[in-house]
């Protein structure tokens, strides 16, 4: 059954306990944080059905991940205020907000009460999506979600789901067939890290600011979309923010890929076509205005007809740029090819539990306090030429205006 899986091939998508008809499969989670599924010998009923809908057993041999290239465009949100919120240009926040307002719902990743974890959840309101928007970069618990999102369709609602393309196309594969009312979006995913190692990150943040945290928010925008910044306020009112110089989640992630889950080397969702209606991300191959790269591009391809026409209706909220494929591939190699896995990620698992997060992973990238501190300084000469080529362009706008007749 499906707990014969090898762990290069299980997403962990969670999509075979909701599949299973007689609750045979539960999770349990390795040393490293990741689930995997397990089956209750007395329970199963030998159906086979959790094996024949797993999206990874399916595809295996038979990809064929050399499709025609979607329609790209580069989006950003006319609000300013939610694209200075969210990841990359703000183009979820107004495909979500479309769904609402045509009284359907979202299924989408939240974080726990506790800011230590993340799942999907279905959200109902804006207040809802003020929780889902904004990229959790560790993996979300999909536990139930789709049977949720079956349960809305068969309701009669629409629904806008967005999750990891092996979580979109989990949920494909647990429908079985087109629902008009579902709309699905993946986001371009260089891999999925481990929930424990987010974990021990926030732990080492609470010991070193000697509070809990209340809140956190990766790619913030204080230095602009380009920092990588991370922001997390704790509840003695103090605030941590750092950046792709000096965070070591960010640089264990994108640098030293130390936290990957062990599938995500071999990622059976790159490629194209993809998983889903619509795909989002960020668009580092554009180089835009300053002020533009500082308040952030998002990429979106519309990968099918349902997904063109869905972000058409979304267009009044967005400025809109129909861009060549080869430019998003210029700045997101991850849409074809998975990132390797790091080559001091088992040495970090084995230390991990033991160790304290922060000096592990510096250690590990081989990085010393001096490094550090120049690379910082480098950073922020960049933010000043940054703030200077921002403030030029603003003068000449303003001076180009006031000659207008
Ligand atoms: C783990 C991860 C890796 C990524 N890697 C890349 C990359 O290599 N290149 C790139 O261009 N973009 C990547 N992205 C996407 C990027 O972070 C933005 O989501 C994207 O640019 C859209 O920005 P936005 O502001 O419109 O949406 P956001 O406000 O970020 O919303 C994105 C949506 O993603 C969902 N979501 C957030 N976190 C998770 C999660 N952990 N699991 C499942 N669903 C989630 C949310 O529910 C929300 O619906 C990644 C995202 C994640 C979560």
């Amino acid at each position: 059954m499906i707990d014969t899986i090898k762990k290069q091939d299980c997403t962990g998508c969670k999509m075979c306990a909701d599949a299973c008809t007689v609750g045979a499969i539960s999770y349990r989670t390795d040393g490293e944080g990741f689930w995997y599924p397990q089956t209750d010998d007395k329970a199963c009923i030998r159906c086979g059905r959790c094996v024949k809908l797993c999206p990874s057993l399916g595809l295996s041999g038979k990809e064929n991940r050399d499709g025609p290239a979607p329609a790209v465009f580069a989006a950003w949100n006319k609000d300013a205020d939610v694209r200075a919120r969210s990841t990359s240009g703000g183009i979820y926040y107004a495909l979500a907000e479309t769904m609402l307002e045509q009284g359907g719902c979202l299924a989408g990743c939240a974080y726990s009460g506790d800011l230590k974890g993340a799942y999907h959840m279905i959200g109902e309101s804006r207040e809802d999506l003020e929780r889902i928007m904004g990229s959790k970069y560790f993996q979300s618990d999909t536990a139930g979600i789709y049977k949720a999102v079956h349960k809305e369709l068969l309701d009669g609602r629409r629904i806008l789901f967005c999750g990891a393309p092996c979580q979109s196309a989990a949920l494909k594969s647990y429908l079985g067939r087109e629902y008009d009312g579902l709309v699905t979006v993946d986001f371009i995913c260089r891999g999925i890290n481990s929930p424990k190692a987010y974990k021990r990150y926030l732990e080492g943040c609470e010991k070193k600011y000697r509070s809990g945290v209340s809140r956190v928010h990766f790619k913030n925008k204080k230095d602009g979309w380009t920092s990588l910044g991370t922001y997390i306020l704790f509840e003695n009112g103090r605030e941590y923010h750092r950046n792709r110089v000096n965070d070591p989640w960010v640089n264990g992630f994108v640098r030293g890929n130390l936290f990957m889950r062990p599938c995500c080397s071999a990622c059976r969702y790159k490629g194209l076509p993809r998983a889903s209606d619509l795909s989002i991300g960020d668009f580092w191959g554009l180089k835009g205005s300053p002020e533009d790269m500082f308040q952030g591009i998002s990429l979106v391809m519309a990968n099918t007809e349902k997904g063109a026409a869905y972000l058409e209706k979304a267009g009044g909220k967005l400025q809109v740029q129909k861009r060549s494929f080869e430019e998003a591939l210029a700045g997101n190699l991850c849409i074809l090819n998975p990132a390797p896995q790091g080559e001091r990620r088992a040495e970090f698992f084995r230390r991990v539990d033991t160790e304290d997060f922060e000096p592990l992973v510096w250690e590990l990238l081989g990085e010393t306090g001096m490094k550090t501190r120049l690379k910082l300084i480098k950073y922020r000469l960049a933010l000043w030429k940054q703030a200077i080529e921002r403030l030029a362009v603003r003068r000449m706008q303003r001076g180009t205006r006031g000659r207008q007749p």
